[in-house]
């Protein structure tokens, strides 16, 4: 079979090298994290190894890190009305969220659904500022959920802006950082987030891992999702998964030392790619490309495309790309960040997302655009590949 050109990391990225190698050995520890003797101690110490590192990718103390089994679950246990800080105990009266956030969030987490209300973006894809301040200050003790970036477009969002906004009216901000952690700048401190989500297998690192990392001990949840052994300082019982956590660990590291270079080498690769896009389809539409976005990220769209077919077409040539539609239990949902950007369904149905990574080549960029230019050629042809 010829290469394959995986262009689909944001859906989750390859094993990181020093992570698999941190996966491998922790392995072999079999002790359990909890256990006082020697076997018990040896696992509990490549857990606290990698909650060091993975506190020093955001800028975090580790003790404000906790682990968790995935980005979901570390947003559902943030997003509750019992999240208290040193000064203020009573319940979140409301739950803001972007109208772009990933379904975890778009759950409403602990929150019912009428003290859930949405926060809109413009038309690039970024939260609406002046929306927020209003939202806000209908809210006595608001909880406010924003993602660094789109896991769709790749759009970075005005998450400093948004925090002095959430903090002005005496609400707290959760920033779900899945998309932007190791690809873009992201200090706790720095975005002024009070709670912040982070998932392994975005990074580098195996799948069923993430982290809910809190500004620090003033930050508090009252009614931690699972309850049972007291593991994670009671913030989430069960024996830690030590091997996800290590290699959670090891990605952490290798992702902050890497970023600072592997960020302007794929700005450098999307950027061609999207310059070939338009070259062969003058008419192709790059959702969020007036917005500061990821530099892995490109998510474009051609009337008469239909998104899922093109995925296929994709494939059978040997590439791996994503629907910009989320697909649920099978059925393709319009995408809802699309559509909360107002673009018209015609577009949106045919919307294709490329997102790159640290093993992507100038000969991947290349073998995606001999792949468009067929299916561009086809869809010019008739109906095939269209809606
Ligand atoms: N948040 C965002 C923005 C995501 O893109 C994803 C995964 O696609 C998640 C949360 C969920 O993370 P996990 O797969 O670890 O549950």
């Amino acid at each position: 079979m010829a290469e394959r050109s995986y262009f689909d990391w944001n859906a989750t990225t390859p094993l990181r090298p020093q992570a698999a190698a941190a996966l491998q050995a922790a392995l072999a520890v079999s002790g359990n994290p909890s256990s006082v003797h020697a076997e018990g101690r040896a696992a509990r110490a490549l857990v606290e190894r990698a909650r060091e590192a993975v506190a020093a990718l955001v800028g975090a103390r580790p003790g404000d890190v906790f682990f968790t089994a995935s980005g979901t679950e570390a947003n559902m246990l943030a997003l509750t009305p019992a999240l208290e800080t040193a000064t203020e105990r009573r319940p979140r009266d409301r739950l803001l969220i972007s109208a772009i956030e990933h379904s975890s969030v778009r759950s409403g987490g602990r929150f019912a659904s009428d003290a859930t209300a949405d926060v809109a973006v413009d038309a690039d894809g970024r939260v609406d500022l002046a929306a927020l301040e209003q939202a806000v200050r209908g809210a006595k003790r608001p909880l406010v959920s924003i993602m660094l970036a789109n896991n769709e477009t790749g759009v970075v969002q005005p998450v400093a802006e948004a925090a002095a906004i959430v903090h002005a009216a005496g609400g707290l901000l959760h920033v779900d950082a899945v998309q932007g952690a190791g690809r873009v700048l992201c200090d706790i401190g720095a975005l002024g987030a009070d709670l912040m989500t982070l998932s392994a297998h975005k990074i580098g690192g195996a799948k069923g891992a993430g982290a809910l990392v809190r500004r620090s001990e003033d930050i508090h949840i009252a009614d931690p999702l699972i309850r049972g052994g007291g593991q994670e300082r009671g913030m989430r019982a069960g024996t830690e998964n030590v091997a996800g956590i290590a290699a959670f660990g090891a990605a952490a590291t290798a992702a902050q030392r890497a970023v600072a270079d592997e960020a302007p080498r794929l700005r450098a690769l999307r950027d061609a790619l999207e310059a070939g896009l338009r070259a062969i389809s003058p008419e192709a539409v790059i959702f969020g490309a007036a917005a500061e976005r990821l530099p892995n990220t490109t998510l474009f769209g051609v009337e008469g495309l239909k998104a899922e077919t093109a995925v296929i077409a994709f494939d059978l040539e040997g590439i791996a790309v994503s629907s910009g539609a989320a697909c649920s239990s099978g059925k393709v949902q319009p995408s809802h960040v699309l559509a909360a950007m107002g673009l018209a369904p015609a577009l949106t149905r045919g919307a294709v997302r490329v997102s790159l990574g640290w093993t992507t080549t100038p000969a991947d960029v290349e073998h995606f655009l001999a792949a468009w230019r067929k299916l561009a050629t086809a869809l010019s042809k008739g109906p095939g590949i269209a809606a």
